[in-house]
């Protein structure tokens, strides 16, 4: 079993949540979840600020996944340039808007900053800030993109000046796949030998 802590996180809370299940990279088949990780859980949390008596309660939890699997969808349909359909918006729409949101402006480095707060049950806050995370994506027309091993699952966003990012991670998918290349153009050219 991997690490209960990612090798690489994302720029979006809504990214990391997607990324909390993946399939194996090296093309096994077997799919791995890093929700029922307490370890995970904590560190998914802390890094995006959300604050919750207790990171082990079985509604939380349940309430992730459930998010999870919705936001796998959407995003995956806004990576293959798929407009969302009217019940993936709703959904999303629903999911951004479990708690009530407040603008606040903020003075920040001698300039006012606005911010969009959310307040109430705690779970609910985290489920909004997750999905508005994906819903802002979207809308603002991040570049994400899913690896371009095709035995990976795992979502980023390229922020490269070129926009040429085509992997998780070079050392984990873009070595493995140039590896394989190599191996089956060496195969190729023994075959062509043999004829
Ligand atoms: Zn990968």
């Amino acid at each position: 079993m991997p690490s209960p802590i990612p090798h690489d996180w994302t720029p979006a809370p809504c990214l990391d949540l997607v990324n909390s299940r993946w399939s194996d990279h090296l093309g096994s088949g077997r799919s791995y979840d890093r929700l029922p990780e307490p370890l995970f859980r904590r560190a998914f949390l802390k890094r995006w600020g959300y604050r919750v008596r207790d990171p082990d309660s079985a509604g939380g939890i349940a309430r992730l996944a459930a998010l999870r699997t919705v936001l796998r969808r959407v995003m995956d349909g806004y990576v293959s340039g798929r407009p969302l359909s009217a019940a993936q918006r709703r959904l999303l729409e629903v999911e951004a808007n479990r708690a009530r949101a407040v603008l606040r402006l903020r003075r920040r480095g001698g300039e006012e900053e606005l911010a969009l707060e959310h307040s109430g049950e705690e779970w609910d806050v985290v489920s909004s800030e997750i999905a508005a995370s994906a819903a802002r994506l979207i809308a603002e027309r991040g570049a994400v993109k899913e690896c371009a091993n095709p035995n990976c699952s795992w979502m980023f966003v390229d922020e490269s000046k070129a926009g040429t990012r085509r992997w998780c991670n070079v050392s984990v998918c873009g070595s493995l796949v140039n590896v394989r290349r190599h191996r089956s153009h060496a195969g190729n050219q023994s075959r062509l030998r043999r004829a």
